[in-house]
């Protein structure tokens, strides 16, 4: 005798969120079981690492979680990774020390000029 499942929801089309699986209930019968889509792990935002620290989730649980579970305690923690956080910082900081340095040979530069007029 075979046993035939059938939908335990009116939904019937095949779709991502009708997955189920087959399950021996206690008493024997074989029975549906709905499952939930499979929750993601955030990623950076720039080299799309997996990023650590914080709970996989679906979106909609993600509105009801607690702030600790869905970032890092860090400037873009949560977004990006650390790595590409370092080098954004870095590469600021150069850029930053570059316009100095075009700032002060650009005064040195200037200071000469007038001293040669003044001679
Ligand atoms: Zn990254």
């Amino acid at each position: 005798m075979v046993e035939r499942l059938t939908y335990r929801r009116r939904l019937s089309y095949n779709t991502k969120s009708n997955r189920r699986r087959v399950v021996r209930t206690p008493g024997g019968k074989l029975v549906y079981q709905y499952l939930k889509k499979p929750k993601k792990i955030p990623r950076c935002g720039s080299c799309k690492e997996k990023l650590r620290g914080i709970q996989p989730s679906r979106p909609m649980e993600r509105s009801q979680m607690c702030r600790r579970k869905k970032t890092v305690k860090r400037v873009y923690g949560g977004v990006l990774c650390h790595r590409c956080v370092k080098e954004r910082i870095v590469r600021a900081f150069l850029i930053e020390e570059q316009k100095i340095v075009v700032k002060v040979i650009k005064a040195r530069q200037a200071s000469v000029k007038t001293k040669k007029t003044e001679k």
